[in-house]
């Protein structure tokens, strides 16, 4: 059923990467298609055996068309997912059972063949094998494809679409992101999401404008609708007549020549007025974003995110990948730092066959530092990779979502192990490395003090701790309006984290996405950090902001937001007080977060 056209019909999201783009929709309808269920007469039961097996020929050729069509290396060594899914087309149960219930059954074959996935899913969900189990997800992708080519349907076939596109999406999986040709894509929407969603901040690494939580994107947009999209406000306009067009333009522009203008910040010293030193480093995913964070002035990598050397592959990163990639990781910012975090799979991001595909709570299930623990080999082979790459500059490691002192002591364990295992090898690495523990989990807020005699450092991940600390699901975009880095919960409890932190003598740093908002850091000044991880593309802004106040006067701030009660009262009160410091233009572009 065609959706209606919508002209001009602006609806609102959640920024998630921000940048202005417009560009044909392309809607990618993995998970909505409705399916056509019809009774056949017996005398045409062999035609449609017939429609059948000739969609399924029609997904063979589509996606070995897809496959060769990818020349780009990087994601030339994901195709794997595309054989596994031209042997699922090749599944003799999948087709002798459609086969069979068109036969016995009389039904077209779209309903014969959800009658099949319907029989494939109970049977998926009694195998032992989690890897097998997991290939639910590929059945169900295929299928998609299948149900699709039944019905005459447009593919997501992204290698053919001419120019720009922006993607429509219900959802978008981080390890969907990175199948799509990336080239082709100008932007991202989805229905669902929130702004700390690992595909936003997987976006925001990729440069790649993004609306999530749009809840009614998928149902409003059709295929090759014009679209516009402003991935800081949130705005997607849908067929956009000239006018609309020429004022979003118009503020690309403005936005773009202020931009500019930031950028000369970049390689400025990142120091108050009063001479405070203040330390802004780049959280990245993928090697090549190095040059970026160079150029926008990081002195460091305050945050590798390691998972998407796991991602999209059915076998594990070795020992030796593990290396050779945190090897340039350390040889390419020196003479800065790199913080390597070890594996944070879980929550929205899932391992090929790994992942406890049934899980309530993924967000608080088998993720990050339990994960690690429990699959040791997987851990072991990571550590060795880092320990070795600690060896050729300055290196720290970090574990994620540390909830008590078993779990750290036990993490250091298994690191003392392979590092006694390399000592013996003879095989060099930094004896004196680094221990760093994630605080993003309220317990470990609470245990700072005692956490602090455990490791070198602290990074606080606010995306986490929000999230575990107000419980609003961090990628759910109904609740998304508690979530409130500035609440007095949240101020609370840094404040107790970088206190029990000094008390102990070990720096902390901030590495959520709270670190990337101007106005949030001069809080967090005032709260005593002076050393922040964001995306690149930040650091100028946060560089400009905090080159215009005094450090002595953010405490003096910090003071006042704690007789206050509410995030709204707070919000509106540094906005003021930033409005009274900064430019106007400068002060619009960095309002944004503030807004009540
Ligand atoms: C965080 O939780 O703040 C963080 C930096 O880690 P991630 O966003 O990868 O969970
Ligand atoms: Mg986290």
């Amino acid at each position: 059923m065609a959706i209606q056209q919508q002209i001009n019909k602006v609806i609102h999201g959640i920024g998630a990467s921000p940048g202005i783009v417009s560009g044909r929709a392309y809607l990618v309808e993995r998970y909505k298609v409705r399916l056509p269920q019809k009774r056949i007469e017996p005398s045409r039961v062999d035609e449609e055996v017939e429609r059948f097996l000739k969609a399924i020929e029609e997904a063979k050729n589509q996606l070995k068309e897809v496959k060769e069509s990818i020349l780009d290396p990087e994601v030339r060594q994901h195709a794997f997912i595309l054989d596994v899914h031209l042997m699922i087309l090749d599944d003799q149960m999948l087709i002798q059972n459609t086969i069979d219930n068109i036969r016995k059954r009389k039904v077209n074959s779209e309903w014969a063949l959800d009658l099949t996935l319907e029989k494939m899913d109970s049977a998926f969900k009694t195998i032992e094998d989690e890897y097998l189990r997991e290939r639910r997800s590929d059945l169900h992708y295929v299928s998609a494809r299948i149900f699709r080519n039944l019905m005459g349907k447009k593919h997501d076939d992204i290698t053919k679409i001419k120019g720009k596109v922006i993607v429509v999406a219900h959802d978008l999986s981080p390890a969907d992101t990175l199948q799509m040709q990336l080239s082709q894509v100008a932007g991202f929407i989805t229905d669902i999401g929130g702004k700390v969603s690992h595909t936003a901040i997987l976006a925001r690494s990729l440069g790649i404008p993004a609306v999530v939580g749009l809840e009614v994107a998928t149902s409003l947009i059709n295929g090759g609708d014009l679209l516009i999209i402003d991935g800081e406000t949130g705005e997607v306009v849908i067929n956009p007549t000239e006018e609309t067009s020429k004022s979003f333009f118009e503020r690309r522009k403005r936005i773009k020549s202020m931009e500019r203008e930031v950028l000369k910040y970049a390689s400025l010293p990142a120091e108050t007025r009063d001479g405070v030193r203040i330390h802004l480093q780049a959280n990245i995913e993928m090697v090549e974003e190095i040059s970026s964070a160079k150029s926008h002035g990081a002195e460091g990598i305050g945050l590798y995110r390691t998972e998407i050397l796991y991602l999209n592959r059915k076998n594990l990163p070795t020992e030796e990948e593990h290396y050779q990639t945190y090897r340039k990781l350390v040889e390419n910012i020196s003479p800065g730092t790199v913080t390597i975090r070890t594996l944070d799979i879980g929550g929205d991001k899932f391992l090929d066959g790994y992942q406890k595909g049934n899980e309530m709570n993924p967000a608080m299930g088998l993720r990050a530092i339990r994960f690690s623990i429990r699959e040791t080999d997987i851990f072991k082979a990571q550590l060795r990779g880092v320990l070795r790459a600690s060896a050729h500059g300055k290196l720290k490691i970090l574990f994620p979502m540390i909830s008590g002192i078993e779990e750290i002591r036990r993490a250091k364990a298994i690191l003392e192990e392979e590092k006694k295992g390399l000592a013996k090898a003879r095989i060099p690495f930094d004896r004196g490395v680094k221990i760093g523990a994630m605080i993003e989990i309220p317990s470990a807020s609470v245990i700072a003090d005692i956490l602090a005699r455990e490791v070198d450092f602290f990074s606080i991940g606010t995306n986490d701790l929000i999230q575990y600390a107000l419980a609003v699901d961090r990628i759910n975009e109904h609740v998304s309006y508690l979530y409130e880095p500035l609440h007095p919960a949240i101020l609370r409890i840094i404040r107790s984290v970088v206190q029990s932190a000094k008390n102990a003598g070990i720096p902390t740093a901030i590495c959520g996405e709270m670190a990337a908002v101007p106005s949030y850091v001069l809080v967090l000044m005032g709260l005593g950090l002076e050393e922040f991880s964001m995306h690149p593309i930040a650091i100028p802004k946060v560089k400009r902001a905090l080159r215009m106040v005094r450090a002595e006067e953010t405490k003096t701030l910090v003071e006042r937001l704690f007789q206050f009660s509410t995030p709204t009262e707070i919000k509106r009160y540094v906005r003021k007080w930033m409005a009274e410091r900064f430019p106007e233009e400068f002060f619009k572009l960095i309002a944004e977060d503030l807004k009540t």
